[in-house]
């Protein structure tokens, strides 16, 4: 999509516990300089009211001089989204999240809105949204969208709050050994595994990694042949023309 300009970032909350911190800059550099009104979905939150999480995602994005609505107050949400000069899609439970905008008609109405180039910021939940299925989700089903398919504002997949951490004698998974399983059930679909600390910058066709990972060494990089990590800074051409969705094996 030539016109997407996007920030999607792995976390929201640094080691020191600060809210949206680490990403002020590359904000900044989406949003431009404020005043500006954002409209925020709050709809991962499950066990925060929407009413707090629109307040503390207020107050972490007023010192850089944003204003915060959030769609859940607006009497016509999918009109509040149709008028949004910028949309934040906050963290949370990423079933909850795409549960919540398939309910409020509001999948096409974000999709349309950040092709047409009105910045789009997600962190966790709301960056696995921006993909094309919500499929590299980390959570639990606690509800049910009527489907996985998600925003497909780029072409590839992004695993969230990425870590190569594995306790000694733990016999689950290990988060690279979920993901390879994702790429050979969907051929075709790269996944980018996306460290705490990082984010993925688009503007159009030029897609970066930027941050400092601190969960996992680099960003990991599935389904690509000969590829295992990105580098931050580049550009990350390899995933979108690798993207090309293929039949998945028979069951
Ligand atoms: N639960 C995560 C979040 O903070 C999403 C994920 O881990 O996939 O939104």
């Amino acid at each position: 999509m030539p016109h997407t300009r996007l920030l999607l970032l792995s976390n929201s909350t640094d080691a020191e516990g600060r809210y949206l911190h680490h990403a002020a800059a590359e904000l900044r550099d989406l949003l431009g300089e404020g005043p500006r009104e954002i409209l925020f979905v709050p709809y991962a939150g499950v066990t925060i009211s929407w009413e707090r999480y629109a307040e503390r995602t207020r107050e972490a994005l007023a010192p850089l001089g944003y204003r915060v609505t959030s769609v859940h107050e607006a009497p016509d949400r999918e009109a509040a989204v149709r008028a949004a000069a910028a949309i934040a899609v906050g963290g949370g439970n990423t079933f909850h999240l795409l549960r919540a905008l398939y309910a409020h008609g509001l999948v096409e109405a974000v999709r349309e809105r950040a092709a047409a180039g009105v910045p789009y910021v997600g962190w966790s939940a709301g960056s696995v949204v921006a993909c094309p299925t919500m499929r590299t989700t980390n959570d639990m089903p606690i509800v049910e969208p009527p489907s996985l398919a998600a925003l497909g504002l780029v072409p590839f997949q992004i695993n969230a709050h990425y870590t190569t951490f594995h306790p000694p004698g733990f016999r689950g998974e290990t988060r690279a050994e979920r993901l390879a399983e994702f790429v050979a059930a969907n051929p075709g679909v790269p996944v980018l595994g996306l460290p705490e600390g990082m984010m993925v910058r688009v503007r159009g066709d030029d897609v970066r990694l930027a941050g400092t990972p601190t969960s996992a060494p680099a960003a990991a990089v599935f389904g690509v042949p000969g590829v295992s990590e990105a580098p931050a800074g580049e550009r990350l051409d390899f995933l979108r023309a690798s993207a090309r969705p293929r039949a998945a094996p028979a069951p």
